[in-house]
């Protein structure tokens, strides 16, 4: 084991998790890292953080399964003996307008999005509590504060996180634990890889999309120097919630 600081990344495999994960390995902190099923980018990833000089290992499991996230969290806590900070950041969206949405399009979107902080939060906190120390930041997104036509359950799921992270903020603020949310606007990953991106850069006062950096950084923020800051939902848009 080492002195670092130990973080664990959900869905970080791709996308915003991965440079997150590379992001906090680059501060110093040894990182565990989560995936569903790609195992081909879950290694690259490893090797990349690997490369910067961190202790890393990346866990197989699906956040929307309580038993599994329980048994994944024990792992991490043995492999790694402790978790100072806590991205909840695995997603996916099952877009369609609501009058065609059916119950598993709604309940898989819930359930991989919002129940599942839940579920990896629990067992952390539990830890962090007798730390007395920790960091928690769950992805939400501008959608869970403005609603999107197309998008009800991720919307939901979304604007549930920022709930959720408000209600732990106040519940674990005297524990010396802070919880935050940050609300990416449209960030280039795979999930908005077939997306009109000319038309929305039309609405972005920055006009261009986000990078997966950007996010990284204020999740690098909120971890590292953000020491006065809980309870907070930090846009990351390029303004285009204004
Ligand atoms: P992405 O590129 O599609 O990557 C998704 C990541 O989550 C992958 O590592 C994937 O693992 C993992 N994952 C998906 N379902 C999972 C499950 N059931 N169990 C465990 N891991 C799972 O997504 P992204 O764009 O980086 O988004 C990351 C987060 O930011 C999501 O919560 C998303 O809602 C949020 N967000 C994104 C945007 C955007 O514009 N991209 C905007 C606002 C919010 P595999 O590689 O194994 O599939």
């Amino acid at each position: 084991m080492t002195d670092n600081k130990v973080a664990l990344v959900t869905g970080a495999s791709r996308g915003i998790g991965k440079a997150c994960a590379i992001e906090l390995a680059k501060a110093g902190y040894d990182v565990a890292i989560s995936y569903a099923g790609n195992d081909e980018a879950a290694n690259k990833t490893i090797e990349e953080l690997n490369a910067i000089g961190i202790k890393s290992k990346a866990y197989k499991f699906n956040v929307a399964d309580k038993e599994a996230c329980q048994k994944a969290v024990e792992e991490v806590i043995n492999d790694f003996g402790k978790i100072d900070v806590l991205v909840n950041n695995a997603g996916i969206t099952r877009d369609g307008l609501f009058l065609r949405m059916n119950a598993e399009n709604w309940e898989a979107v819930i359930n991989t999005n919002l129940n599942s902080a839940f579920y990896m939060t629990n067992p952390v906190i539990k830890l962090m509590m007798k730390q007395r120390y920790g960091c928690v930041v769950n992805m939400s997104s501008i959608v869970g504060i403005m609603g999107n036509a197309g998008q009800a359950n991720y919307s939901a799921a979304k604007a549930g996180l920022i709930g959720f992270t408000k209600s732990l903020a106040k519940e674990l603020g005297s524990r010396n634990i802070r919880v935050n949310a940050i609300a990416p606007g449209f960030i280039q990953t795979d999930m908005t890889k077939d997306l009109d991106t000319e038309k929305i850069t039309d609405h972005i006062p920055l006009k261009r999309l986000g990078l997966p950096e950007d996010i990284a950084k204020t999740v690098k923020f909120l971890a590292e120097d953000a020491t006065y800051i809980t309870g907070q939902v930090i846009g990351v848009d390029g303004g285009l919630v204004i």
